[in-house]
């Protein structure tokens, strides 16, 4: 049994996030076939609410959106695709890790929003499945992008970072450089 210690913030032991995974499982059997999306987006979930520290996964979308660096849900969510995000190879290791924490940030983001909008009973019944896209429309009536379409125009009304608050995370500058320097098809709607 593997436990990945990845956390959205490298500098946070995410002992919630790992716990909800050692509590729920992943995927059968801690397999990544299930898909990332509900289970990393769940343990973020839960390392927010329960966690020591706040992960601002809005304040953080809303950067990537005004930015125009959002992940395509259905890229996320497709198991042929998803590795390249959750688990990515890039040659350049900082790139590496700030496509890694996007990923991440967008499912914890998504999650969040799912439940709080729909609840958590809808959620438990697209949690850890196999066939996500398509369980997806069946739980909420909608399909996958429209849900994305909704999520992100509830994004846009957050408030992002502050000059002040971009300032005192002490990385959140060397993060945007790096941001812009990773492959634009990362990005790209199919
Ligand atoms: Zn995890």
């Amino acid at each position: 049994m593997k436990i990945e210690l990845v956390g959205v913030n490298e500098d946070i032991y995410p002992l919630v996030h790992e716990m909800t995974h050692s509590l729920l499982g992943y995927g059968d059997n801690f397999q990544s076939d299930h898909g990332y999306v509900t289970q990393e987006g769940f343990a973020s979930y839960m390392e927010d609410q329960y966690g020591k520290n706040k992960l601002y996964f809005e304040k953080y979308m809303k950067h990537y959106l005004d930015s125009d660096k959002l992940i395509p849900i259905s890229k996320l969510i497709d198991p042929n695709q998803d590795d390249v995000y959750f688990r990515p190879e890039l040659p350049n290791q900082k790139e590496n890790q700030i496509l890694m924490e996007m990923s991440y940030t967008h499912a914890a983001s998504f999650v969040t929003y799912l439940i709080d909008t729909y609840g958590l009973e809808k959620f438990e019944q697209i949690y850890n499945e196999k066939e996500l896209a398509k369980k997806i429309e069946e739980v909420y009536g909608e399909n996958s992008s429209e849900l994305e379409k909704d999520w992100l125009a509830f994004i846009q009304n957050q408030q992002g970072f502050t000059h002040e608050e971009k300032f005192k995370s002490g990385n959140f500058y060397d993060m945007n450089t790096i941001l812009l320097q990773i492959d634009p098809k990362y990005f790209e709607k199919e």
